[in-house]
């Protein structure tokens, strides 16, 4: 006899990962492709000198730098084993098996899976024709049983961005028992001043008595911190109270603590970075276009090519060159930004598929 686990989890899609192949430049999980700055190894090395002790559970100096950076209360803030365990626990928070989660699709993979993992029902609604999200057929698509929308931007895989009017009138539409979680995971790549700042529309929403409003943000891409796992939430203080009581206790580790905190004191020289990586972006953009590929205008720090049934065959010849992008099958494949020489071999791959 075999143990019984959940029978739905039989439907259940795995999460799958950006490739890493030895030799092979990796351009398919979103990171920054340099190295951490030497004054945060510098920090991590010194706390690993601890690390027999627990850490701070509610990493309560990083959320009193990040509350004071963001002009928000420490109770407004809530940090987790990167963003994507605080979606699990938005969604844990907020839906039972009767509830539903909505969100664009094509969008960050996870929500889906979360949202089975719960077990709760899903509402996916189609990307327009520019493979931006449909904020109006969104806002539509609410139904008595959502009890959370995600609206990711800019949107995974697509990095297309919602102006401040779209957001506004999602808002407006949405009912105030619907929590909306803006998920900004790739907000430091945004150039377009006509993109908000999520924290920003949430607090102008909260000051107009609307508690309905988060943001979710990590210190995975622009900060650089992927393989140490460190996100955090703005919300207001009854969904973070809702979010720490399903948090799995000291989710986020001394070292991503002290990583982050390092990495705020060294933000000046990240954010420059970042800035390397959006003009990079450009650069790969027009050469895409130049050589015939369609190519959404993208806010983060990677480019969409919506190449339908073709997209198998250009993840093949990708990988024949030693690069690795993610594609998703029939759908289109997403390339991050890397260094310019690893852009310009992914450059070469395009050219020659
Ligand atoms: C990468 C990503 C995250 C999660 O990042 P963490 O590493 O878990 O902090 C969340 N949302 C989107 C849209 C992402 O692309």
């Amino acid at each position: 006899m075999s143990v019984r686990t959940r029978a739905d989890l039989a439907a259940l899609p795995g999460y799958v990962p950006g490739r890493s192949i030895p030799g092979a430049v990796k351009l398919a999980s979103n990171e920054v492709s340099l190295g951490p700055l030497p004054s945060v190894v510098a920090a991590v090395a010194e706390a690993a000198g601890r690390i027999n002790r627990y850490p701070d559970s509610g990493a309560g100096e990083l959320v009193a730098r990040l509350a004071a950076k963001l002009g928000v209360t420490e109770a407004q803030v809530s940090v987790g084993c990167g963003s994507v365990t605080l979606c699990q626990q938005l969604v844990q928070a907020t839906c039972t098996a009767d509830d539903d989660v909505l969100f664009g699709w094509r969008s960050f993979e996870a929500y889906p899976i979360i949202t089975q993992v719960v077990g709760a029902g899903q509402t996916r609604v189609p990307l327009t024709a520019d493979q931006a999200l449909d904020i109006d057929a969104m806002a539509a698509a609410v139904t008595g049983k959502t009890r959370l929308a995600f609206v990711c931007t800019p949107n995974n895989p697509t990095g297309t961005a919602l102006t401040k009017p779209e957001l506004d009138r999602f808002f407006d539409a949405v009912p105030e028992d619907v929590l909306v979680v803006i998920d900004e995971a790739y907000r430091e790549f945004v150039d377009d001043p006509s993109v908000p700042d999520g924290v920003e529309v949430a607090k102008e929403q909260w000051a107009r008595g609307r508690d309905n409003v988060a943001v979710l943000r990590t210190f995975s891409k622009a900060y650089g911190l992927a393989g140490l796992r460190v996100g955090y939430l703005v919300a207001p203080d009854a969904v973070t109270d809702a979010v720490r009581k399903v948090f799995v206790p000291f989710g986020v580790n001394a070292l991503a603590q002290v990583a982050a905190l390092a990495s705020l004191d060294a933000e000046d020289e990240l954010l420059a970075r970042c800035r390397d990586i959006v003009a990079e972006r450009a650069r790969v953009r027009a050469a895409l276009l130049e050589l015939g590929y369609t190519v959404p205008v993208s806010q983060a720090n990677f480019v969409w090519l919506p190449l339908g049934e073709r997209t198998a065959a250009f993840n093949e010849h990708c990988l024949e060159n030693k690069v690795v992008v993610r594609a998703f099958a029939g759908d289109g494949a997403r390339v991050t930004i890397g260094t310019p020489e690893e852009n310009d071999l992914f450059l070469a791959a395009a050219k020659s598929f």
